[in-house]
């Protein structure tokens, strides 16, 4: 027994080398494949950018389609019902970008929000700044003068302006 302890221990050395290593290389394996998961925005804009060049063409072949019928190529009825087909994919592909933008539109107004300094709720308008009532206030009640809104004494006759605060 005597004799085992060392081996027992070189042993439990050794799995603790290799538990180790299995976890520094899991550890590595999640880090790569965060960077690799990364391209799902990459992915989106991708998905945008087809849908974007898809809008495009169908916006081309409705003035296509426009320009044929005014040449006479095709007949009212033709030209109807292609218009009407290439609009109704039109409106899909509209909403299929709206639809792919709007998971970042919240983050979006929200970063505008934080970088002006606007705490308010995403797209909350930001509030007029009320007109100060400061000329009804500031004039003086014996002269009119208009003064300061922070004016304790009028500076045309020395009236003063409000009560003493405090003391
Ligand atoms: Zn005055």
């Amino acid at each position: 027994m005597q004799n085992l302890l060392p081996t027992l221990f070189i042993a439990l050395a050794a799995l603790a080398l290799v538990l180790t290593l299995l976890w520094l290389w899991q550890s590595l394996r999640l880090a790569f494949v965060h960077t690799l998961a990364a391209p799902s925005t990459a992915a989106v804009s991708q998905e945008r950018a087809a849908l974007l060049a898809e809008k495009q063409s169908l916006l081309l072949a409705l003035k296509d389609l426009e320009a044929e019928r005014e040449a006479g190529k095709l007949s009212v009825a033709d030209f109807n019902g292609l218009n009407a087909q290439y609009r109704k994919r039109a409106r899909e592909v509209l909403h299929e970008l709206d639809t792919l933008l709007a998971p970042h539109r919240g983050e979006a107004k929200a970063l505008l929000a934080a970088a002006s300094g606007n705490p308010a709720a995403p797209g909350a308008v930001a509030p007029a700044v009320p007109e100060p009532a400061v000329a009804a206030s500031a004039a003086c009640a014996d002269c009119g003068t208009h003064n300061d809104p922070d004016a304790v004494f009028c500076k045309k006759c020395g009236k003063r302006l409000r009560a003493e605060s405090g003391a």
